[in-house]
């Protein structure tokens, strides 16, 4: 049974942790009240936001329409094969508690996905990724409603059209489907992938010469925790923007004026530029005006330190994407979501 709720206050659901008024707020705990929502005639008309854990969000003001919450739970083993199981597990999951169940399984792929925060049903939307690897390399299918129609739709990974945190999601059907479950495909034999950021030299430190999956996840953590800000004491929804993806030719050019320049070959010949790099150098590292801020020690991610607004945070990063432009000549997109 539905329970519509009017003047629900945000801040308890979005990381930012901005001040901003959801003007009806409704909880979906299953895949049978999501189909009652979208057939109740609730929505017709009105803006909606479906919502799972806000760790990728930002509110520049009251929310005048209706904030969908999904919470439903659950997970389990729908197929188990030799060398892979297909685990499906419901939307409103934790998605750290997904990847640290799989893990005491011993089922491998969600390993450098560890503590990455949300729900389970985020996760295709963006196409998380993290330590060189993407939702999308073990993603088997999900299901949705459609909520516009109450149909359920399925989607495999090609129709989900995956991209560099991208999606259909947050194209053609951006706001559209609420994501009810999402289907894996975790390996018994899992390959380690420990060749991107300070994976190695954590296993090192940690005096791991024969890592396992947990080794991995843990490193991961522990790598996490050192660099950045934990929602629950600073808010913050993680990387602001995108990483950009540049032509070979701008590349070459960038490297020419500015040596030390991180520059990461992609598999269609273009060009990734680290965000972060671009921001630090247009001296942001740490910077702040009021409560809003760059974060001292990751300049990707902009921080809440108590009472900025959404608009302080906007009007901040309109200046990094100046400065980095003028600079730089590159465009920063925004990759957290701005409602
Ligand atoms: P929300 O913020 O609630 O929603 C995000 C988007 O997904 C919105 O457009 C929303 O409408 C949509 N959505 C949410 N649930 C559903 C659903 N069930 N059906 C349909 N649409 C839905 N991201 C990475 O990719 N990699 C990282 O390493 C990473 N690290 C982070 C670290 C920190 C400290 C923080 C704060 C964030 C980080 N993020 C990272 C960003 C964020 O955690 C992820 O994008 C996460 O998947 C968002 O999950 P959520 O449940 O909080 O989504
Ligand atoms: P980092 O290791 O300091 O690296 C900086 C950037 O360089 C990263 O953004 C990463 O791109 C890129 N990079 C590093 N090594 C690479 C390699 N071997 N090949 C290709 N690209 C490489 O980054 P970090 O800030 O500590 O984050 C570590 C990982 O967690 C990254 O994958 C990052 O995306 C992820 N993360 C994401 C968020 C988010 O909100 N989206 C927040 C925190 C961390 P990629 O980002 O493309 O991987």
């Amino acid at each position: 049974m539905l329970t519509i709720l009017e003047n629900i206050e945000l801040k308890p659901y979005n990381t930012f942790g901005i001040n901003a008024l959801a003007r009806q707020f409704v909880e979906v705990r299953s895949r049978e009240e999501a189909v009652e929502l979208a057939k109740s005639g609730l929505l017709k008309g009105k803006l909606y936001l479906v919502l799972g854990g806000g760790s990728n969000m930002l509110f520049t003001g009251d929310f005048n329409g209706v904030v969908v919450n999904v919470i439903n739970k659950g997970m389990k083993v729908i197929e188990e094969h030799e060398e892979d199981v297909l685990v499906e597990s419901s939307a409103g999951e934790v998605w750290h508690d997904l990847v640290t169940r799989t893990i005491k399984n011993g089922w491998g792929g969600l390993e450098n996905l560890s503590l990455i925060p949300g729900c389970v049903g985020a996760g295709p939307v963006q196409n998380i990724g993290a330590y060189g690897v993407e939702l999308q390399d073990c993603f088997h299918s999900l299901k949705a409603i459609d909520l516009e129609t109450g149909y359920e739709r399925s989607f495999n990974r090609e129709e989900c059209h995956f991209g560099y945190r991208d999606s259909i999601f947050k194209r053609e059907l951006k706001g559209r489907m609420l994501i009810h479950s999402v289907t894996l495909r975790l390996s018994k034999n899992p390959v380690l992938k420990l060749d991107y950021g300070a994976i190695r030299q954590e296993l090192e430190a940690m005096g791991v010469t024969t890592p396992t999956i947990t080794d991995v996840s843990d490193a991961v953590c522990r790598i996490r925790r050192s660099k950045l800000p934990d929602p629950e004491v600073t808010g913050n929804a993680g990387s602001f923007f995108k990483n950009p993806v540049v032509s070979g030719v701008q590349a070459e050019h960038l490297k020419n004026q500015h040596a030390g320049i991180p520059v990461y070959p992609q598999a269609d010949g273009t060009m990734k530029l680290a965000a972060g790099w671009l921001i630090e150098q247009c001296g942001f590292k740490g910077h702040r005006e009021g409560d809003a801020g760059v974060h001292p020690r990751q300049a990707l991610v902009l921080v809440n330190y108590g009472n900025a607004s959404g608009l302080d945070i906007i009007s901040l990063a309109g200046k990094i994407q100046n400065a980095v432009f003028e600079k730089f000549g590159v465009k920063l997109e925004m990759e957290v979501n701005i409602f």
